[in-house]
Protein backbone atom coordinates (compact mmCIF):
# COMPACT_ATOMS: atom_id res chain seq x y z
CA UNK A 1 0.00 0.00 0.00
CA UNK A 2 2.53 2.08 0.93
CA UNK A 3 4.80 1.50 -1.88
CA UNK A 4 2.29 1.99 -4.40
CA UNK A 5 1.47 5.40 -3.00
CA UNK A 6 5.14 6.06 -3.48
CA UNK A 7 5.10 4.98 -6.76
CA UNK A 8 2.30 6.68 -8.14
CA UNK A 9 3.94 10.20 -8.30
CA UNK A 10 6.75 9.50 -10.54
CA UNK A 11 4.66 7.77 -12.74
CA UNK A 12 2.29 10.53 -13.04
CA UNK A 13 6.21 12.56 -13.29
CA UNK A 14 7.41 10.43 -15.90
CA UNK A 15 3.67 10.95 -17.92
CA UNK A 16 4.48 14.76 -17.72
CA UNK A 17 8.13 14.14 -18.76
CA UNK A 18 7.02 11.93 -21.60
CA UNK A 19 4.68 14.56 -22.68
CA UNK A 20 6.44 17.80 -22.34
CA UNK A 21 9.19 15.47 -24.12
CA UNK A 22 6.82 14.99 -27.35
CA UNK A 23 5.67 18.43 -27.39
CA UNK A 24 9.11 19.60 -27.89
CA UNK A 25 10.12 17.22 -30.22
CA UNK A 26 7.56 18.43 -31.95
CA UNK A 27 8.47 22.51 -31.39
CA UNK A 28 12.07 21.22 -32.49
CA UNK A 29 10.76 19.31 -36.04
CA UNK A 30 9.13 22.00 -36.42
CA UNK A 31 12.21 24.24 -36.33
CA UNK A 32 14.18 22.32 -38.43
CA UNK A 33 11.40 22.30 -40.78
CA UNK A 34 11.54 26.08 -41.30
CA UNK A 35 15.17 25.90 -41.03
CA UNK A 36 15.22 23.91 -44.27
CA UNK A 37 12.71 25.77 -45.93
CA UNK A 38 15.01 28.82 -45.38
CA UNK A 39 18.29 26.95 -46.20
CA UNK A 40 16.49 26.02 -49.41
CA UNK A 41 17.48 27.96 -52.58
CA UNK A 42 15.17 30.31 -52.44
CA UNK A 43 15.39 30.00 -56.46
CA UNK A 44 14.13 26.64 -56.87
CA UNK A 45 10.76 27.15 -57.37
CA UNK A 46 10.39 30.26 -59.36
CA UNK A 47 13.31 32.38 -60.09
CA UNK A 48 17.11 31.74 -59.81
CA UNK A 49 19.00 32.24 -56.37
CA UNK A 50 20.97 34.83 -56.17
CA UNK A 51 24.12 35.46 -54.49
CA UNK A 52 23.85 36.94 -51.45
CA UNK A 53 26.32 39.71 -51.70
CA UNK A 54 25.61 40.28 -55.45
CA UNK A 55 29.19 39.61 -56.10
CA UNK A 56 30.99 36.18 -56.67
CA UNK A 57 30.65 34.34 -53.12
CA UNK A 58 34.89 33.03 -54.23
CA UNK A 59 34.64 30.32 -51.60
CA UNK A 60 31.40 28.10 -53.22
CA UNK A 61 32.89 29.01 -56.67
CA UNK A 62 36.52 27.43 -55.82
CA UNK A 63 34.53 24.79 -54.42
CA UNK A 64 32.24 23.89 -57.42
CA UNK A 65 34.99 23.86 -59.63
CA UNK A 66 37.85 21.54 -57.96
CA UNK A 67 34.91 19.29 -56.62
CA UNK A 68 33.21 19.19 -60.23
CA UNK A 69 34.67 21.40 -62.75
CA UNK A 70 36.70 18.99 -64.76
CA UNK A 71 38.29 20.43 -67.44
CA UNK A 72 37.42 23.94 -65.91
CA UNK A 73 38.84 23.80 -62.98
CA UNK A 74 42.17 25.95 -63.44
CA UNK A 75 39.85 28.08 -65.89
CA UNK A 76 38.06 30.04 -63.13
CA UNK A 77 39.61 33.48 -64.22
CA UNK A 78 39.36 33.25 -67.88
CA UNK A 79 35.79 32.23 -67.16
CA UNK A 80 35.11 35.06 -65.17
CA UNK A 81 37.42 37.41 -67.41
CA UNK A 82 35.34 36.09 -70.60
CA UNK A 83 31.63 36.75 -68.95
CA UNK A 84 32.82 40.27 -67.62
CA UNK A 85 33.68 41.36 -71.08
CA UNK A 86 30.46 39.88 -72.80
CA UNK A 87 28.40 41.28 -69.68
CA UNK A 88 27.00 38.28 -68.59
CA UNK A 89 27.49 36.61 -65.35
CA UNK A 90 30.26 34.34 -64.61
CA UNK A 91 28.15 32.31 -62.30
CA UNK A 92 25.25 31.40 -65.17
CA UNK A 93 27.85 30.96 -67.99
CA UNK A 94 29.54 28.20 -65.89
CA UNK A 95 26.77 26.49 -64.21
CA UNK A 96 25.29 26.07 -68.01
CA UNK A 97 28.84 25.14 -69.06
CA UNK A 98 29.07 22.32 -66.73
CA UNK A 99 26.21 20.92 -67.22
CA UNK A 100 26.32 20.93 -71.49
CA UNK A 101 30.35 19.26 -70.62
CA UNK A 102 28.97 16.35 -67.70
CA UNK A 103 30.90 18.74 -65.65
CA UNK A 104 34.17 19.10 -67.47
CA UNK A 105 34.63 15.58 -68.92
CA UNK A 106 32.96 16.10 -72.58
CA UNK A 107 34.45 14.43 -75.28
CA UNK A 108 33.02 17.92 -76.66
CA UNK A 109 34.70 19.74 -74.22
CA UNK A 110 37.72 17.63 -73.49
CA UNK A 111 39.06 17.06 -77.38
CA UNK A 112 37.15 20.05 -79.48
CA UNK A 113 37.22 22.47 -76.19
CA UNK A 114 33.71 23.64 -76.95
CA UNK A 115 32.22 23.61 -73.32
CA UNK A 116 28.89 25.26 -75.07
CA UNK A 117 27.60 22.72 -76.74
CA UNK A 118 27.96 25.41 -79.33
CA UNK A 119 27.08 23.54 -83.32
CA UNK A 120 28.66 24.38 -86.44
CA UNK A 121 26.16 26.87 -88.43
CA UNK A 122 26.67 24.70 -91.42
CA UNK A 123 25.29 21.83 -89.72
CA UNK A 124 28.50 19.86 -89.34
CA UNK A 125 28.18 19.29 -85.64
CA UNK A 126 30.16 20.33 -82.66
CA UNK A 127 32.35 23.39 -83.16
CA UNK A 128 35.91 22.89 -82.81
CA UNK A 129 38.58 25.56 -80.57
CA UNK A 130 42.31 25.49 -80.83
CA UNK A 131 42.10 25.78 -76.72
CA UNK A 132 39.66 25.87 -74.04
CA UNK A 133 40.13 29.61 -73.50
CA UNK A 134 39.03 30.35 -77.33
CA UNK A 135 35.99 28.11 -76.71
CA UNK A 136 35.15 30.07 -73.25
CA UNK A 137 35.45 33.39 -75.03
CA UNK A 138 32.76 32.17 -78.34
CA UNK A 139 30.19 30.79 -75.27
CA UNK A 140 30.69 34.06 -73.62
CA UNK A 141 29.75 35.89 -76.76
CA UNK A 142 27.00 33.68 -78.13
CA UNK A 143 25.71 33.90 -74.23
CA UNK A 144 25.74 37.64 -74.96
CA UNK A 145 23.62 37.28 -77.69
CA UNK A 146 20.79 34.99 -76.77
CA UNK A 147 20.69 36.78 -72.94
CA UNK A 148 21.01 40.68 -73.86
CA UNK A 149 20.20 40.83 -77.66
CA UNK A 150 17.36 38.15 -77.72
CA UNK A 151 15.84 38.89 -74.34
CA UNK A 152 16.24 35.16 -72.79
CA UNK A 153 17.53 36.43 -69.44
CA UNK A 154 16.17 33.78 -67.29
CA UNK A 155 17.46 30.31 -66.90
CA UNK A 156 13.88 29.26 -67.72
CA UNK A 157 13.76 31.17 -71.15
CA UNK A 158 17.91 30.01 -71.77
CA UNK A 159 16.25 26.17 -71.35
CA UNK A 160 13.91 26.66 -74.02
CA UNK A 161 17.02 27.11 -76.40
CA UNK A 162 19.49 25.14 -75.05
CA UNK A 163 17.04 22.16 -74.32
CA UNK A 164 13.54 22.43 -76.19
CA UNK A 165 10.92 20.10 -74.83
CA UNK A 166 9.90 19.20 -77.75
CA UNK A 167 9.85 15.69 -78.34
CA UNK A 168 11.20 15.76 -82.09
CA UNK A 169 14.40 17.56 -80.38
CA UNK A 170 14.82 15.28 -77.21
CA UNK A 171 13.74 12.04 -77.73
CA UNK A 172 14.92 10.52 -74.28
CA UNK A 173 13.33 13.25 -72.67
CA UNK A 174 16.55 14.69 -71.43
CA UNK A 175 16.30 18.25 -71.84
CA UNK A 176 13.45 18.38 -68.98
CA UNK A 177 16.28 18.14 -66.60
CA UNK A 178 18.22 21.15 -67.97
CA UNK A 179 16.59 24.45 -65.87
CA UNK A 180 16.82 22.11 -63.00
CA UNK A 181 20.19 21.23 -63.11
CA UNK A 182 21.87 24.26 -64.29
CA UNK A 183 19.46 26.07 -61.28
CA UNK A 184 21.58 23.45 -58.68
CA UNK A 185 24.80 24.29 -60.42
CA UNK A 186 24.10 28.19 -59.83
CA UNK A 187 23.00 27.25 -55.78
CA UNK A 188 26.26 24.95 -55.80
CA UNK A 189 28.25 28.32 -57.17
CA UNK A 190 26.65 30.65 -54.47
CA UNK A 191 24.33 32.18 -56.66
CA UNK A 192 23.81 34.34 -59.21
CA UNK A 193 25.27 38.05 -59.52
CA UNK A 194 23.42 39.30 -62.21
CA UNK A 195 19.82 38.87 -63.08
CA UNK A 196 18.50 37.11 -60.22
CA UNK A 197 15.29 37.35 -58.86
CA UNK A 198 15.09 39.48 -55.63
CA UNK A 199 12.76 38.17 -53.02
CA UNK A 200 10.25 39.76 -50.68
CA UNK A 201 9.11 42.24 -53.91
CA UNK A 202 6.19 44.01 -53.21
CA UNK A 203 4.03 44.20 -56.02
CA UNK A 204 1.03 46.09 -56.44
CA UNK A 205 -0.63 45.98 -59.87
CA UNK A 206 2.01 46.87 -62.36
CA UNK A 207 4.57 48.29 -59.60
CA UNK A 208 7.15 46.87 -57.52
CA UNK A 209 8.36 48.16 -54.63
CA UNK A 210 12.28 49.32 -55.41
CA UNK A 211 13.91 48.34 -52.19
CA UNK A 212 12.82 45.28 -51.10
CA UNK A 213 14.57 45.78 -47.29
CA UNK A 214 12.98 48.75 -46.28
CA UNK A 215 10.27 51.56 -47.03
CA UNK A 216 12.23 54.21 -44.98
CA UNK A 217 12.11 57.42 -46.76
CA UNK A 218 14.94 59.85 -45.25
CA UNK A 219 14.59 62.52 -48.11
CA UNK A 220 11.81 63.83 -50.65
CA UNK A 221 11.79 65.39 -53.99
CA UNK A 222 12.25 69.01 -54.43
CA UNK A 223 14.31 71.84 -53.40
CA UNK A 224 17.19 70.76 -50.54
CA UNK A 225 20.07 72.82 -49.26
CA UNK A 226 19.32 75.20 -52.48
CA UNK A 227 19.53 72.96 -54.91
CA UNK A 228 17.04 70.55 -56.63
CA UNK A 229 16.64 66.65 -55.18
CA UNK A 230 15.43 65.18 -58.15
CA UNK A 231 14.06 62.19 -56.70
CA UNK A 232 13.98 60.07 -53.06
CA UNK A 233 16.33 58.98 -50.88
CA UNK A 234 15.63 55.44 -49.47
CA UNK A 235 17.82 54.14 -46.40
CA UNK A 236 17.77 52.11 -43.20
CA UNK A 237 20.97 50.59 -40.67
CA UNK A 238 21.70 47.68 -42.97
CA UNK A 239 20.59 48.43 -46.33
CA UNK A 240 24.32 48.14 -47.57
CA UNK A 241 24.23 45.74 -50.28
CA UNK A 242 20.35 44.76 -50.73
CA UNK A 243 18.94 44.44 -53.82
CA UNK A 244 17.13 47.39 -55.73
CA UNK A 245 14.26 46.12 -57.57
CA UNK A 246 12.59 47.49 -60.99
CA UNK A 247 9.60 50.02 -60.59
CA UNK A 248 8.08 48.54 -63.43
CA UNK A 249 8.63 46.26 -66.60
CA UNK A 250 10.77 47.70 -68.46
CA UNK A 251 14.28 47.88 -70.77
CA UNK A 252 17.60 48.77 -69.33
CA UNK A 253 18.69 52.22 -71.27
CA UNK A 254 22.10 53.22 -68.81
CA UNK A 255 24.26 50.57 -66.60
CA UNK A 256 27.47 52.92 -65.86
CA UNK A 257 29.51 54.34 -63.60
CA UNK A 258 28.26 58.19 -63.87
CA UNK A 259 30.70 60.82 -63.05
CA UNK A 260 28.52 63.44 -62.41
CA UNK A 261 27.37 62.11 -58.96
CA UNK A 262 25.10 59.20 -59.53
CA UNK A 263 27.89 56.77 -58.97
CA UNK A 264 26.53 53.09 -59.89
CA UNK A 265 23.54 54.02 -61.98
CA UNK A 266 20.81 52.32 -63.84
CA UNK A 267 18.05 53.85 -65.78
CA UNK A 268 14.77 51.98 -66.95
CA UNK A 269 12.91 53.03 -69.66
CA UNK A 270 8.81 51.69 -69.19
CA UNK A 271 6.12 52.66 -71.19
CA UNK A 272 3.89 56.20 -71.37
CA UNK A 273 7.51 57.79 -71.61
CA UNK A 274 8.54 57.16 -68.18
CA UNK A 275 12.00 56.15 -66.94
CA UNK A 276 13.22 55.11 -63.41
CA UNK A 277 16.84 55.98 -61.84
CA UNK A 278 19.05 53.89 -59.42
CA UNK A 279 21.55 55.95 -58.56
CA UNK A 280 25.01 55.46 -56.11
CA UNK A 281 24.89 51.44 -56.37
CA UNK A 282 27.51 49.19 -54.82
CA UNK A 283 27.12 47.44 -57.66
CA UNK A 284 24.88 47.21 -60.82
CA UNK A 285 23.32 43.65 -61.95
CA UNK A 286 22.04 44.43 -65.38
CA UNK A 287 23.29 45.25 -68.85
CA UNK A 288 22.17 48.13 -70.78
CA UNK A 289 20.11 46.33 -73.63
CA UNK A 290 18.49 44.30 -70.97
CA UNK A 291 14.36 43.79 -70.30
CA UNK A 292 13.68 43.76 -67.07
CA UNK A 293 10.65 42.65 -65.21
CA UNK A 294 9.09 44.29 -62.24
CA UNK A 295 10.61 43.51 -59.11
CA UNK A 296 13.84 42.07 -60.63
CA UNK A 297 17.04 43.15 -59.44
CA UNK A 298 18.97 46.56 -61.03
CA UNK A 299 21.70 46.35 -58.45
CA UNK A 300 22.38 46.64 -55.08
CA UNK A 301 22.44 49.35 -52.46
CA UNK A 302 25.47 51.24 -52.22
CA UNK A 303 27.52 54.69 -51.36
CA UNK A 304 28.93 55.53 -54.44
CA UNK A 305 28.79 58.57 -56.41
CA UNK A 306 27.80 62.15 -54.51
CA UNK A 307 26.40 60.04 -51.50
CA UNK A 308 27.22 60.33 -47.47
CA UNK A 309 26.22 56.53 -46.64
CA UNK A 310 24.62 54.10 -48.19
CA UNK A 311 21.22 54.56 -49.52
CA UNK A 312 18.83 53.93 -53.12
CA UNK A 313 18.75 57.20 -54.29
CA UNK A 314 15.35 57.20 -57.04
CA UNK A 315 13.94 58.70 -59.77
CA UNK A 316 11.03 59.08 -61.85
CA UNK A 317 11.28 61.55 -65.39
CA UNK A 318 8.15 62.33 -67.22
CA UNK A 319 9.17 62.63 -70.77
CA UNK A 320 12.87 62.79 -69.38
CA UNK A 321 11.34 65.71 -66.99
CA UNK A 322 11.83 64.69 -63.43
CA UNK A 323 8.64 64.28 -61.14
CA UNK A 324 7.96 63.88 -57.47
CA UNK A 325 7.67 60.40 -57.21
CA UNK A 326 5.57 59.75 -54.33
CA UNK A 327 2.45 60.24 -56.05
CA UNK A 328 2.94 57.47 -57.66
CA UNK A 329 4.17 55.18 -54.75
CA UNK A 330 1.29 56.39 -52.68
CA UNK A 331 0.11 52.90 -52.46
CA UNK A 332 2.93 51.34 -50.67
CA UNK A 333 2.61 52.31 -47.56
CA UNK A 334 5.87 54.02 -47.11
CA UNK A 335 7.82 55.52 -43.69
CA UNK A 336 9.16 59.00 -43.26
CA UNK A 337 12.13 60.41 -41.26
CA UNK A 338 12.33 63.40 -43.93
CA UNK A 339 11.80 67.31 -43.87
CA UNK A 340 11.94 69.55 -46.97
CA UNK A 341 9.11 70.03 -49.66
CA UNK A 342 6.92 67.11 -50.99
CA UNK A 343 7.45 65.20 -47.84
CA UNK A 344 4.44 64.26 -45.45
CA UNK A 345 5.29 65.82 -41.84
CA UNK A 346 7.33 62.64 -39.84
ZN1 LIG B 1 18.98 61.45 -53.51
Amino acid sequence: MNKKLLVGPPLTLILVVVVALIFLALALGFLFIDDFNVSEPPGMEGGSVCSPTGGIDEKSWNNTLESKGGVFSGYGDEIKKAAHKHGIDPVLMLAIALHETANGTSDAVTFRNNPGGLMNPDGSGLMIFDTLGAGLESMANTLHNRIVQDGLNTIEKLGEVYAPLDAANDPTGLNQHWVPIVKENVASLGGLTMECETTNVEIIGDQAWVLPFTKHITSCFGERWGRPHNGIDIAFPGVEGQSAAAFMDGKVVVSEFNNGGYGNLVVLQHDNNIKTYYAHMSKRSVPAGTKVKAGQEVGRVGNTGASEGAHLHFEIRVVDEPTNPLPFLKDFNLTFNAGGSNCPAP
